[in-house]
């Protein structure tokens, strides 16, 4: 009976774990400006500037560490003058990224009061807002996983950014989602609305909070949806399991440079699930990453008419060597 179930249902082998989380992408309604807070200010490298591939006039901006890594790539689309947004229910209203030690909260407290940035310092813990009202925080966290960490002038490696914590999002009714988490995704429970999802080699946080009286407003500043990673080898059986539960996911895309299926959580969170590969640098030297407009095959007859209409962006690091 046993054999008979694995042989017909392999989407159940509980042994699939996804690593953590594989990006979070958000909105900006201002690319320059957001190439400068995360890249300048936070000291994560643009790693791929490309477009939306479902609206290619528009930029899908990359940042991550040096090598571009699932579980360190925050990503936006650009769309130019986007009015704020804010996160409601349903919505993730926060993403947070790990650092060492009280010394780095330390250096980046300093590091963004000194940009005119407003601050919350808590014990292991440091509250703020993109320009355009994202909601981050910097959290100390001693997990084993390793560092992912982009390389800054004036940033020691030390105190850097390592990749995502964890993500929070709002739902009146946490217990919804909580069948789908832990049955279907493997996440476990970590007391109240909060879980973690973790793998051979990452894992991530994810918590709910109630949400606001007003209704969330997609728009810039806020979060579009969050992707968990997958091995490549299990990404078609998540997939499967995934509709077994019912929660209607899109077949998988191929988005080059890794394989996407999307799906709307029960407390109505956008969730992706991403594959560890091929990465960003299967079409560009992994020196070079994000220095030039990279399409993907698909897009590239469309390069002639894309690339007047995009916003022009400053190379962070060629201003940098000068
Ligand atoms: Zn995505």
């Amino acid at each position: 009976m046993q054999d008979k179930q694995a042989t017909e249902r392999p989407e159940a082998d509980t042994t699939m774990q996804l690593e953590g989380i594989h990006h979070v992408t958000c909105i900006t309604g201002d690319a320059p400006g957001n190439v400068d807070f995360y890249t300048r200010i936070l000291g994560l490298r643009l790693v791929k500037k490309t477009v939306n591939q479902d609206d290619p006039t528009v930029y899908h901006l990359f940042y991550a560490d040096e090598q571009g890594s699932a579980g360190a790539d925050i990503t936006f689309f650009e769309y130019p003058g986007a009015r704020g947004g804010r996160a409601g229910a349903g919505m993730v209203h926060s993403v947070a990224f790990r650092v060492a030690s009280e010394d780095a909260l330390d250096f980046w407290e300093e590091r963004l009061t000194g940009e005119g940035i407003a601050v919350r310092r808590e014990p292991g813990r440091l509250r703020l807002e993109d320009p355009e009202g994202l909601g981050l925080e910097l959290a100390v966290s001693r997990v084993p996983d390793e560092p992912l960490v982009a390389l800054h002038p004036e940033i020691p490696t030390d105190v850097a950014l390592r990749g995502f914590d964890g993500v929070r999002a709002f739902s009146a009714d946490p217990e919804r989602s909580r069948r789908l988490l832990e049955e279907v995704l493997g996440f476990t429970p970590g007391g109240g609305a909060d879980w973690e999802v973790r793998g051979a080699a990452r894992g991530g946080l994810y918590g709910y909070d109630p949400p606001p009286a007003a209704a969330g407003v997609p728009g810039a500043g806020t979060v579009h949806h969050v992707a968990w990673a997958s091995t490549m080898d299990e990404h078609e059986a998540w997939q499967r399991r995934v509709a077994g539960a019912g929660l209607r996911p899109t077949p998988v895309i191929d988005r080059f440079w890794f394989r996407s299926v999307y799906f709307r959580e029960p407390s109505g969170v956008l969730f992706e699930l991403a594959t560890l590969g091929p990465g960003f640098a299967i079409d560009e030297d992994p020196e070079h990453l994000g220095e030039s407009l990279i399409l993907p095959p698909a897009f590239e007859h469309l390069r002639s008419q894309i690339e007047p209409v995009l916003t022009p962006l400053q190379d962070p690091r060629a201003a940098w060597a000068r």
